[in-house]
């Protein structure tokens, strides 16, 4: 239960992962962490339709990607800020729903542990997170029920816990690779402030790309191709993979599926990952040249080198970030909940917490912010930056363009984020035009961009002959959501039946047992269905107390089995 010390009303922090996520609140003279219904911090960042047609998240839906993998859905943050949708029993949700119905439920754990509601909070995001993403994150907050004080960039959540515990940082990198995105960010520490120099990212290469290039490559050795196998099947043998993956560090692996009446037995040690894992090693070397170049840094520059994010407890990982940068990286803070902890240091700063030393944050946009130009007399779709990447925000800035033609009626300003010199190979961000006074000459307009913390956009016309003035809140893409599918989400989700929370650590070690049954074979798998039928036998008879002591000797016992 909660400190009487905590504000009300309280700001949570959100580390919205792509694997889990966590909430923490500020406390007393720290960040600390809440534990979700099942007493754990970790919620894996997974849905799914429970039989009865109600909405499971976190660890009972994890289970069931092995038992139910097409009623259940994880790594959904991957796809936020894309069309893409995702079916569950035949009913269809978006990654922002998803995520909504994610921190729907961090939300209810942390009014449970506090005893009151909560509405606000700061949410963490991959720093090179793009403009629509953002908004995407902020409506899925919405949808949950939470405004969101701050949009902080994973990175810089990261750095800000990592102030308050070490100060005697300067120049640091966060390498921070989660499981499905990669950010390097270079800061300055110089308590109180924390200047944010740099940063850069990938945004589709994370931990699950590790897990998915082995996965293809066992296939390969086998000669099974993924069309021929079910979705149980391929749920049970990514299970293995992923923890083949995780015990690599430990010496080779051996691993064995079963399937069409056949055992697949397959072998990984260090090297062979080596050569697999090449070409992914390869891509998160380009953004931290990238990083270092726009900080004006090399290597050797750097006091300090700091390893977030699940998958950076990958040995392959945390040596070629060594090599690279000819030191041990710095990582005794627990990766996978540095953001969380950052994100409610960042709360209690917002919220003027008179405990915590006022820490000054400045962030920077990660990539290049322009409009679509003509070069020269008729080459059309030029790329004319506005705000150059890695400049310090909030900012404002303004760049002068000429109208093409005398009599001009119309001017359309169509804007665009990236790096590449023309339009077409960077994303739109928005586009509208703006009503022009023909006249005999071509005329000089500036055009403003500003920039807020959050990452937002808002951009400023001055049309110099005539003086008028027309101002543009950026609030989605050409592509984005409109009003009408907005208010479909928040009906669909109304709609929705979610599972009961006092029901869920029952539910859980159900949906565990069941996954154990499906993933072993006999003896083990005759001990497996005694438990799953003394436990169901129970839940239908006995005393809350007797369920409990049943519930944690069981769960001992598969924890042994290491199921
Ligand atoms: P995050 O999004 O920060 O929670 O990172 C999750 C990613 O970290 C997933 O791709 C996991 O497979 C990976 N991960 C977590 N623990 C380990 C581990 N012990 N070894 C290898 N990868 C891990």
């Amino acid at each position: 239960m909660q400190d009487a010390t905590i504000p009300h009303p309280a700001l949570l922090g959100i580390d919205l992962g792509t694997t889990n996520s966590l909430i923490a609140i500020w406390q007393g003279d720290r960040a600390q962490l809440i534990p979700n219904a099942l007493g754990e911090v970790l919620t894996p960042s997974v849905v799914s339709l429970d039989d009865d047609d109600s909405i499971l998240v976190g660890k009972a839906a994890r289970a069931r990607l092995t038992t139910h993998p097409e009623r259940t859905v994880a790594a959904f943050k991957r796809f936020i800020g894309t069309e893409k949708k995702f079916e569950l029993g035949g009913r269809q949700f978006s990654p922002e729903e998803l995520s909504a119905l994610l921190l729907g439920s961090l939300k209810q754990d942390a009014e449970d542990w506090l005893g009151h509601p909560v509405s606000e909070a700061v949410i963490g995001v991959p720093a090179y997170f793009s403009d629509e993403q953002r908004k995407r994150t902020l409506f899925a907050a919405e949808l949950a029920g939470l405004s969101v004080s701050r949009l902080i960039n994973e990175p810089t959540a990261a750095a800000m816990a990592y102030g308050l515990h070490e100060q005697k940082f300067e120049r640091t990198l966060i390498f921070d690779l989660g499981g499905g995105t990669f950010d390097v960010t270079v800061l300055e520490y110089a308590l109180p402030l924390i200047e944010v120099h740099a940063s850069t990212g990938d945004n589709f290469l994370g931990g699950e790309d590790f897990s998915a290039a082995l996965l293809q490559t066992c296939l390969q050795d086998w000669q099974i191709p993924l069309q021929q196998i079910s979705g149980q099947s391929l749920a049970r043998l990514s299970d293995t993979v992923e923890q083949v993956k995780r015990e690599l560090m430990h010496g080779p692996q051996q691993l064995s599926w079963n399937h069409a009446g056949r055992q697949y037995e397959w072998t990984l040690d260090e090297s062979r990952a080596l050569k697999i894992w090449e070409p992914l090693l390869a891509r998160l070397r380009a953004p931290i040249e990238q990083a270092l170049r726009d900080a004006r840094l090399n290597p050797q520059d750097l006091d300090s080198l700091v390893l977030v994010g699940g998958a950076t407890r990958m040995s392959v990982v945390q040596q070629m970030a060594a090599t690279l940068f000819g030191r041990l990286p710095y990582r005794h803070l627990d990766p996978d909940i540095i953001v969380a902890l950052g994100a409610a240091t960042q709360a209690a700063c917002k919220a003027r917490d008179g405990a915590i030393e006022e820490l000054i944050l400045t962030d920077v946009c990660p990539y290049t912010l322009g409009i679509s130009t003509q070069r020269g007399a008729d080459i059309s779709g030029a790329f004319s930056p506005i705000i150059e990447r890695n400049t310090v925000i909030p900012t404002s800035r303004v760049q002068r363009f000429y109208t093409t033609h005398p009599h001009q009626t119309k001017i359309r300003i169509a804007v665009y984020q990236g790096e590449r010199p023309w339009v077409r190979d960077n994303i739109l961000i928005d586009i509208f035009d703006i009503p022009v006074s023909p006249s005999e000459e071509t005329q000089a307009l500036d055009v403003r961009f500003s920039y807020d913390i959050n990452g937002l956009l808002e951009v400023d016309v001055n049309l110099l002959t005539s003086g008028e003035r027309h101002h543009h809140c950026i609030d989605r893409s050409p592509t984005g959501l409109d009003e009408q599918s907005r208010q479909d989400s928040h009906n669909r989700l109304a709609a929705l039946k979610i599972h009961p929370r006092d029901a869920l650590p029952n539910r859980t070690l159900l949906a565990r047992l069941e996954r154990a049954w499906m993933q072993s074979l006999g003896e083990k798998r005759e001990r497996i269905a005694d438990w799953l039928d003394t436990f169901t036998a129970a839940l239908s008879g006995l005393q809350s107390k007797e369920i409990a002591s049943l519930q944690s000797q069981i769960n001992e016992a598969l924890d042994h089995l290491r199921l």
